[in-house]
């Protein structure tokens, strides 16, 4: 059974530059399951980036509510914002963002360690991420010893550090091959069921897209009605 977990009411945003105002995103609705990959698709430009932010509450709308698990979030502060962003939600680029000088463990805990969970905590749970995305061989490596998918798992395992309930993700297989790309679809997939996560996935890619088992069309800053 999924339950809506996140949904976006009436999301307005208008970038202003000087005297220009440029609407980006025009009333959008949509609803976000739990047990679900969600795919956001459309061309460059079509606002993709812009939603996911707001969906995360790393922007702000306009106008328009985001209500998470039945609460509206429009009201917060940042530090509330921040706070929730911690507790619920992961988040994955195009680009992993790993720390060079440092191991996939020791990248991984760093967000725990930050919150202020204690190390022996941190590596348990650190090493379990690993082990869900499938790095147990890697756990001490860098960045530059690991190839472009390994990286990308390191930067799921690193999402996953608060045991999310949903993981926005931006064109997490952008920079990865063909296969690659399979593979971290299949991982999500399986995160999906196992840990009864949501994920967001804006993505170029129509036959990943195809796989989701949600997709909306964004264009022009709406959403298109396929
Ligand atoms: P997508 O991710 O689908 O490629 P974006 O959400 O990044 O699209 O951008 C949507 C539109 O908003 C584009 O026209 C872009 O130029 C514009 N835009 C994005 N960020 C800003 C900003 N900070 N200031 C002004 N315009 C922006
Ligand atoms: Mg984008």
């Amino acid at each position: 059974m999924s339950n809506i977990i996140l949904q976006a009411k009436d999301i307005t945003r208008t970038y202003v530059e000087g005297k220009v105002n440029t609407c980006v995103l025009k009333k959008v609705n949509l609803d976000i399951y739990s047990d679900e990959i969600t795919a956001i698709i459309g061309k460059s430009g079509s606002g993709k980036s812009t939603l996911l932010h707001i969906l995360g509450t790393l922007d702000t709308q306009t106008s328009g509510d985001i209500i998470f698990k039945g609460q509206n979030l429009s009201g917060f502060s940042a530090n509330q914002k921040a706070q929730f962003r911690n507790r619920n939600l992961g988040f994955v680029y195009q680009f992993h963002h790993l720390l060079g000088d440092f191991t996939a463990m020791e990248n991984v805990m760093m967000p725990l360690l930050i919150g202020g969970t204690d190390v022996e905590t941190a590596t348990r749970t650190a090493k379990e991420n690993l082990e869900k995305v499938g790095l147990s061989h890697r756990l001490n490596y860098r960045p530059s010893e690991l190839s472009g998918g390994e990286r990308q798992r390191v930067a799921i395992a690193r999402a996953l550090a608060h045991h999310p309930d949903l993981i926005l993700a931006d064109e997490p297989t952008g920079n990865l091959d063909a296969q690659n790309a399979q593979d971290i679809f299949a991982l999500f997939t399986d995160l999906v069921r196992k840990e009864h996560i949501a994920v967001v996935m804006v993505t170029h890619d129509n036959s990943l897209a195809a796989k989701c088992d949600r997709v909306y069309q964004m264009k022009d800053g709406v959403i298109d009605a396929n």
